[in-house]
């Protein structure tokens, strides 16, 4: 018989919960300095099981995306064309998103700077992000 032993707290539960508050959050190591997502019950740069939850500050950049025409799932059918991200938080983690909002994906540069807005799907808070308009690099904005 296998004893019972005492389960460490999910940490996806928290992070959750946080954005149900209005809160982004990541694992911040307090051994490294590390921040990393998805969270984890260890640091993955040092293993360390010493580390506490950070809140984003919502500013970030999209690394790359990729704009769906096709709905491969009809859940997904009326939100066509919609863009799957990899998004940089300023913190530094790193997660995939979804860009919305009202613009243009060509206009898209890699690091475009995007902004965090949470939305509900269902009962579930989903961390998302707007991209914000750029500047031209010439600085001609007439
Ligand atoms: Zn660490």
């Amino acid at each position: 018989m296998t004893p019972k032993l005492p389960e460490a707290p999910d940490p996806a539960v928290e992070y959750w919960q946080n954005l149900s508050e209005g809160r982004l959050t990541f694992g911040r190591c307090r051994q490294c300095d590390h921040a990393w997502l998805p969270v984890s019950r260890e640091c993955p740069s040092c293993l360390a099981a010493d580390w506490r939850f950070e809140a984003s500050t919502g500013d970030a950049v999209a690394l790359s995306w990729v704009v769906y025409n096709h709905a491969y799932n009809d859940l997904w059918a009326d939100r066509l064309p919609y863009v799957v991200a990899l998004i940089e938080l300023a913190e530094g983690p790193r997660l995939m998103s979804n860009l919305v909002g009202d613009f243009d994906p060509t206009q898209l540069r890699i690091d475009h700077p995007v902004r965090l807005v949470i939305e509900s799907e269902g009962d579930t808070a989903v961390p998302r992000f707007v991209p914000i308009e750029q500047v031209p690099e010439d600085g001609d904005t007439t």
